[in-house]
């Protein structure tokens, strides 16, 4: 039932009554984030023990139903302070190595600061805009793409794997005589990727949110490299054109998350060349170690990518929210992604000269287009990651990649070195899987639960964090650097750390 005595057309609050419950404080920034600084500053040099895990701490302080009246600014930035950030989550300690994830270096998160307040969108003519366009152009350069190829930020490397993939199925369906974008992918028979078994999950993913169907992801063997066997996907790739069906991708995996291990890139662009097929590379994590001299080779010729996928948020330490797609051809992806101005908008599409000054504000849009990803709102997501490239320049971002491959050749050749530890997985890029393994002891299962037992040993200490990967069905201890924080002293410290609990839990079993 409508209330009939409240006239919907009638103002009820347009001045701010005293004691304005909408206390929302717009000035004095200085003043919060001064307040909560040390408490960054603090939390970073990761001195305290970690009480993250301490939930009788923190939840009785922080859970709550939503509140009907605020407490205030004052309020809110003392409970960031005190009690948020000293439990926050500790991926930026220099002896984690878990995932493939990280916290911002210290440029990264000022300028993730500055674009939030003063570049809140990224679309329109003003530096923060600029930024971004040049830190993709930047990017695409770094990592070896020819100049005419375009790229776009993403909320990350699932989203930037999507835009590839749709990029791919916009080819695949275009040359049919089909528009996917346009007219869905109906009359499109039965569309097939093919990938190795190491794929991320995120592309299958993809697979359903394009339609395309996640059972329509194709998986070939790995060959005794860890590697996508080519022979057989180009055996599927046949069997699925005589049968009539979409070939749309073949995707191919620039250091997969468990090993890092590098796929056949160069023999997987020729046979898509060969078929016409869309080659996507998945270099969200790897994709920088093209950046390492002795890895470059495994990467292949750029040129021959069609699209590709990769993590500022990874290696390069921007804040997580940060991928990037790149793509051959620009016109093709905005057909793939077009999104049609609206009434509101029209304005969006007066480009601006790149050079000369426009008229006056918001007259004209700046560099970039909402058409080439899923996001049209967007953070300038450029202004952190210009940020740390104009901090450390190309140099720097190539010393961290060799610095962190070297790390995991340093754990790799302990674990060989060692009676006591067994490698189970060779790093080509950053990331080394090994195990516990004293002599004598060969019981698959006892190996296992004795290796999960050092985990959570070392995870109780804090010191060494590493995490835990599946190597052709034995639990692995893995060591995956990224982290611009870790260090040469904490990569031995994880393989005495290993060592001890692994002596300490075996004499005590
Ligand atoms: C991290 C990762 C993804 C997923 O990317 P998000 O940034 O987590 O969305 C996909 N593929 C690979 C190889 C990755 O390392």
């Amino acid at each position: 039932m409508t209330d009939r005595s409240i006239d919907p057309y009638q103002p009820i609050a347009p001045e701010r009554p005293p004691g304005d419950p909408d206390a929302a404080r717009t000035d004095r920034l200085t003043e919060a984030v001064s307040a909560i600084l040390p408490a960054l500053d603090a939390f970073n040099r990761f001195e305290t023990p970690d009480r993250s895990s301490v939930r009788s701490e923190w939840l009785p302080l922080l859970d709550e139903p939503l509140p009907e009246e605020g407490v205030g600014a004052d309020a809110v930035v003392e409970l960031l302070r005190d009690v948020v950030i000293p439990r926050g989550l500790r991926v930026g300690h220099p002896g984690f190595t878990s995932w493939v994830t990280t916290a911002p270096s210290t440029t990264a998160a000022a300028g993730h600061l500055a674009s939030a307040v003063a570049s809140p969108q990224r679309w329109w003519l003003q530096p923060g805009n600029h930024l971004d366009t040049m830190a993709v152009r930047w990017l695409i350069e770094l990592l070896g793409f020819p100049a005419s190829f375009v790229g776009t930020f993403t909320s990350g490397g699932s989203t930037a794997n999507l835009v590839g993939l749709g990029g791919a199925r916009q080819h695949a369906a275009e040359r049919l005589g089909i528009d996917a974008a346009l007219d869905g992918i109906g009359a499109l028979p039965e569309p097939r990727v093919y990938a190795s078994p190491e794929t991320h999950h995120v592309v299958t993913r993809a697979m359903g949110v394009l339609g395309m169907g996640r059972a329509n992801l194709r998986l070939v063997e790995l060959d005794s490299e860890r590697r996508a066997n080519v022979r057989q996907m180009e055996g599927l790739i046949c069997e699925d054109l005589a049968a009539g069906r979409t070939p749309v991708a073949i995707v191919g995996n620039a250091g997969d998350v468990n090993t890092g291990i590098i796929d056949p890139l160069t023999e997987m662009a020729a046979l898509a060349r060969e078929h016409d097929i869309w080659f996507h590379v998945d270099g969200a994590y790897g994709g920088w170690g093209m950046l390492d001299e002795r890895v470059e080779p495994a990467f292949g010729d750029r040129g021959l990518y069609d699209s590709f996928a990769v993590d500022p948020h990874k290696w390069l330490a921007a804040p997580v929210g940060t991928g990037l797609a790149i793509c051959r051809d620009g016109d093709l992806l905005g057909r793939a992604f077009t999104i049609e101005s609206g009434a509101y908008d029209r304005e969006r599409n007066q480009v601006a000269d790149p050079i000369g000054d426009a008229e006056a504000p918001w007259g004209a849009l700046g560099s970039g287009t909402p058409d080439w990803g899923v996001d049209f709102s967007t953070p300038t997501r450029g202004i952190p990651v210009w940020a740390v490239l104009k901090e450390i320049g190309a140099e720097g971002v190539r010393e961290r990649i060799r610095r962190h491959n070297d790390f995991a050749r340093l754990v790799a050749a302990r674990a060989v070195a060692e009676d006591e530890l067994e490698l189970l997985a060779e790093p080509q890029l950053s990331i080394a899987c090994f195990r516990y393994r004293p002599p004598g002891l060969d019981d698959p299962a006892r190996l296992d639960a004795l290796n999960a037992d050092i985990l959570a040993e070392l995870r109780r200490a804090g010191r060494s964090l590493p995490s835990s990967t599946s190597i052709d069905g034995a639990f692995a201890l893995r060591a995956c650097y990224i982290n611009p924080r870790n260090d040469r002293e904490h990569v031995d410290l994880l393989v005495d750390d290993v060592l001890a609990a692994g002596r300490r839990l075996s004499a005590a079993g």
